[in-house]
């Protein structure tokens, strides 16, 4: 399947994304991990995004689309991908449709993941993320078995730096403004699916039943 992921900081992307891809080994593309990895890895990306990541503002838009350009024509999309974080403004969203039809390549949807902000925000605030596979974790409602230990991988588990209080509203309001708009361009694209994202199973239930699997 060939889905775009759409929805505030916290409405369970990654985690539907993670589901998605053991039903027909779509890989998880999500460019909040590309970019973590490349600022853990000190390369010139990693330099050029760590201070927007930081205050929970957006990449620039060319950065980003230099990332999914190379990233879309990998051998492993060839099996479906899950867009997680991408495309985050209307740019993006406009870039990606000329690069879709470059590459000879359609969408199934784009599923927009409604959750109400209350939760957002104490998902974000109580979110754990392994620093070594990307694993999500949460220390009320699923914490690792031993404390800050990845059940997956072994590494270390930790509280992102940009969801401190500070950054997470930023984030949210960065979202509104730029992101949100995102539903209408694919409404008007005739792909929007929305659903209410709640309860992660019950999207992954929604997505498959929309496309048939
Ligand atoms: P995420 O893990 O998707 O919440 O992304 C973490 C951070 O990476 C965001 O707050 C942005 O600073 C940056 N980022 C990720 N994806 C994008 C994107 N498509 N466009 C611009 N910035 C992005």
């Amino acid at each position: 399947m060939k889905l775009i992921l759409l929805g505030a900081p916290g409405a369970g992307k990654g985690t539907v994304a993670k589901m998605l891809t053991a039903i027909d080994g779509s890989v998880q593309i999500s460019t909040g991990d590309i970019l973590r990895g490349a600022v853990k890895e000190g390369t010139e990306l990693g330099k050029q995004a760590e201070a927007f990541m930081k205050a929970g503002d957006l990449v620039p838009d060319e950065l980003i689309m230099g990332i999914m350009k190379e990233r879309l024509q990998e051998d492993d999309c060839k099996a479906g991908y899950l867009l997680d974080g991408f495309p985050r403004t209307i740019p993006q969203a406009e870039q990606l449709k000329v690069l879709l039809e470059e590459i000879g390549d359609k969408l199934d949807a784009a599923v927009n993941l409604d959750v109400p902000r209350e939760v957002i925000l104490d998902r974000l605030t109580t979110r754990r993320t392994c620093v070594g596979c990307g694993a999500i974790y949460n220390v009320k409602s699923m914490p690792p078995k031993v404390e800050g230990v990845c059940d997956k991988c072994g590494a270390e588990v930790v509280q992102r730096d940009d969801e401190t209080e500070e950054a997470i509203s930023n984030r949210l309001d960065v979202y509104n403004e730029k992101t949100a708009p995102l539903a209408d361009f694919y409404r008007n694209e005739g792909m929007l699916m929305d659903v209410n994202a709640t309860s992660s199973d019950a999207v992954v239930d929604a997505i498959k039943a929309k496309i048939g699997l």
